[in-house]
């Protein structure tokens, strides 16, 4: 990887960290949309199979467009930190056709029947359906808790001696809760388990948790990273660069999760703004949530930064600024929630989260509608529970869409 090169900012991090070696002078990383590459000798060819790094042989193995994508986000997660002999932190990251395909990768490479895995109760859908519909059917055990408290981190850890890998997602969807990476990691790292942390709603940008300590960082990079809702893609990312190159890259190579050429060029040209969507992104955000926490028609707003937020002293210790994305209810419960996503002429009606434009769900009706009622209580999806990624738009435009929306309700 590329990431001896350091930057003092995160921009210049995004921008200049990928390699770009090409034979046109080609100003961007060209899109490289080849299944295979030539070698001019046998021996050259043989080297190449030799190598672990497994480029210029097989696109489903190593593509060059999808290497810069590889070398930036390992770069941004990287950035500025340190690795145990106070160098630079290196990284190894895996491009993936989504982020399934990568959380797929990175819980296979890791467990196996009579293995379990711990987690929190707030998951994003996809990975708790993973988990409790795939996994479990290989043998691989689910413990699903409260991670916010941290006794029953530990209580769980002692109770079953075959957790192998602790899973954070935070903040979580669609609540918002936000559990603490370095309390989580250290109990974990007593027992030398291994800790991953799903950082899609955060992005490097807002939080790092390598800084912590964890084993591997996994995004979605269909929502912050590509920022413009034009490609699904996933990323997994580890520090063990030789456990990365050899069983993780197995599971990963024959599996067939490999990512393409052209939405690794799409979300190449995405991440280039990704600090200045996120500055606009958080700004907006923490408008907004102050506009509906004093709105009469809304009951509560899950949002970071304030301080009704149950893990709002977590937040500010591990992010940077508060979270883009929010969740508020309204009085009027499923009846209102429905009025008012009907009324809105300008923020979008759509499921996802992390495009430059505002993205609203109504998560009871579509992302939960397949989660049992009580369960969905439990996890503080309400039936009248509204999430929102507040986009890059004015200001004053958003809360506009929402004033309209909101009257009479
Ligand atoms: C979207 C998402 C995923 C799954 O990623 P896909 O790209 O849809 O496969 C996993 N975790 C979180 C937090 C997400 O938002």
């Amino acid at each position: 990887m590329s990431n001896q090169k350091t930057f003092k900012g995160i921009s210049s991090t995004a921008l200049h960290s990928a390699t770009n070696i090409n034979s046109e002078d080609a100003h961007l990383v060209p899109l490289y949309a080849t299944s295979t590459f030539t070698y001019s000798t046998t021996e050259e060819g043989m080297q190449r199979f030799e190598s672990k790094d497994k480029e210029k042989i097989y696109s489903r193995w190593a593509n060059p467009t999808c290497k810069a994508v590889e070398e930036t986000i390992a770069a941004l997660e990287a950035f500025g930190l340190k690795d145990e002999k106070g160098n630079q932190l290196e990284l190894k990251a895996l491009l993936h056709s989504s982020g399934q395909a990568a959380m797929a990768t990175m819980f296979l490479s890791n467990l196996k029947a009579g293995d379990a895995i711990l987690s929190h109760y707030s998951l994003y859908g996809g990975t708790y359906e993973l988990m409790h519909k795939v996994l479990a059917d290989t043998g691989i055990d689910i413990h699903i808790i409260d991670m916010r408290n941290v006794d029953e981190v530990v209580k769980a850890i002692e109770q079953f001696a075959n957790i192998k890998l602790v899973h954070i997602e935070t903040p979580a969807n669609p609540t918002i809760q936000c559990v603490d990476i370095e309390a989580v990691t250290k109990i974990a790292k007593e027992k030398s388990l291994k800790v991953s942390v799903d950082n899609t709603f955060a992005t490097p940008y807002l939080q790092q948790p390598f800084k912590y300590g964890v084993d591997f960082v996994f995004h979605s990079t269909t929502k912050f990273l590509n920022g413009h809702g034009t490609a699904i893609g996933g990323i997994l990312l580890g520090k063990d660069i030789e456990f990365m190159k050899t069983k993780v890259w197995k599971w990963f190579a024959l599996l067939g999760g490999n990512s393409n050429p052209f939405d690794a060029f799409l979300l190449l040209n995405g991440i280039k703004t990704l600090e200045i969507r996120m500055e606009r992104h958080c700004e907006n955000a923490k408008q907004l949530a102050t506009y509906l926490a004093a709105h009469k028609a809304v009951e509560k707003v899950n949002y970071t930064g304030l301080i009704s937020h149950p893990d709002f002293a977590v937040a500010k210790k591990q992010m940077r600024y508060d979270a883009p994305v929010m969740s508020f209810e309204l009085k009027g419960g499923l009846q209102a929630g429905i009025a008012f996503q009907d009324k809105l002429q300008m923020c979008t009606r759509a499921v996802s989260l992390g495009t430059v434009d505002t993205l609203i769900s109504h998560p009871a009706s579509t992302t939960h509608h397949s989660v049992p009622k009580e369960e969905r209580i439990k996890f503080g999806i309400t039936d009248g529970l509204i999430r929102l990624s507040v986009g890059i738009e004015n200001i004053e435009d958003i809360i506009a869409d929402f004033e309209q929306a909101l009257q009479g309700l």
